[in-house]
């Protein structure tokens, strides 16, 4: 049974030496009388959140083994997988976490109206990519940053974005928001923080809504360069609130039933990066930190 596990503590940006392929990292046989099943693993999911894991003094979280087999000691934190006409891969997705976490974020955090001006960082990853195609059921009006010209060019073809920009070409982050949102922003659903949620303050509107659902640009950094412009919270009596997609696991089945009937219509779609083979982990998931993702990033490591 091969695994990828921490070598060392990680401090700054993660690089594949602080991952190891190993063998033998749980024995492949059940205790027997114990109701503990054997899972054969087919995909690795790669996200941000796991830097946090890889640091000395991490805040436990949700995470199994990245392995080919994993002993789960607690059956009843499976799920059935409801849609198995979809493709297995979108349950790490547009059906996994990431999908959740953008369902839950937008509908009950931004709280959305029709004619909203939503704004989304990150915009083609894996959650972003969701935020703005709901955004756009709903009727806002959606732009989004990304990091590439590649990235920019899939939100406005593919995923129906009506305007985006590649922010590592603007010289000026503030100019760029202006000219995209004249008007001012009714939601900006932050992914990356630092520089880019200190220009979208002063473009916020009255009464706006900041729903904080990460900020990549900060997790490599040993002092968070923190966000200036923060009164504008206060002039503007904007809302900034963070969440946890951890609180709406209870909600899964909602969601699972309104996106894959989505994307059974056509009406959703999905970009993923898909790296090929358990030896392949580690630089797939280096890769979110250096923005090499082209959407949801996965790992095959088997196949059904
Ligand atoms: P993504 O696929 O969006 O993450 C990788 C992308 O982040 C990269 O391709 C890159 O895109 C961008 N990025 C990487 N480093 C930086 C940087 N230094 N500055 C700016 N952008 C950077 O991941 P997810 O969609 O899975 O996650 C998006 C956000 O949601 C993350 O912040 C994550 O932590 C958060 N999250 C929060 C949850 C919650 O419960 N609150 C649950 C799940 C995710 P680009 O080239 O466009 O810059």
């Amino acid at each position: 049974n091969k695994g990828v596990i921490l070598k060392q503590f990680v401090t700054g940006c993660p690089t594949e030496d602080d991952l190891e392929l190993v063998t033998g990292v749980v024995r492949l046989a059940v205790p027997p009388g114990s109701a503990s099943v054997m899972v054969k693993n087919l995909y690795v999911s790669c996200d941000p959140y796991m830097r946090n894991r890889m640091s000395e003094h991490n805040e436990a979280s949700y995470m199994s083994g990245c392995e080919e087999y994993t002993l789960i000691t607690d059956p009843e934190s499976l799920f059935k997988i409801n849609h198995p006409e979809l493709p297995l891969s979108y349950y790490t997705g547009v059906l996994g976490m990431a999908g959740l976490t953008a369902y839950a974020g937008f509908f009950d955090v931004s709280k959305p109206k029709q004619g909203d001006y939503v704004f989304i960082s990150s915009a083609s990853g894996a959650v972003g990519q969701l935020v703005g195609q709901l955004a756009k059921i709903t009727g806002c009006y959606v732009v989004g940053s990304a990091g590439s010209d590649e990235k920019v060019n899939i939100l406005k073809t593919k995923f129906g974005f009506d305007d985006a920009f590649n922010y590592k070409k603007e010289e000026d982050l503030n100019a760029a928001l202006k000219r995209c949102f004249p008007r001012g922003i009714d939601i900006y659903f932050e992914n990356v923080g630092g520089a880019m949620l200190a220009a979208v303050l002063p473009n916020m509107r009255m009464n706006g809504r900041i729903t904080v659902c990460g900020m990549i640009s900060q997790y490599n950094l040993e002092q968070p360069n923190g966000a200036p412009n923060l009164f504008c919270l206060v002039a503007k009596r904007i809302r900034m609130e963070g969440f946890m997609v951890l609180d709406y696991f209870g909600t899964y089945n909602k969601f699972e039933e309104e996106i894959a009937g989505y994307l059974k219509e056509g009406k959703i779609s999905v970009v993923e990066d898909v790296a090929e083979g358990i030896e392949n982990v580690s630089t797939a998931l280096i890769g979110l930190f250096s923005r090499h993702n082209i959407g949801k990033q996965l790992v095959t490591i088997a196949h059904e």
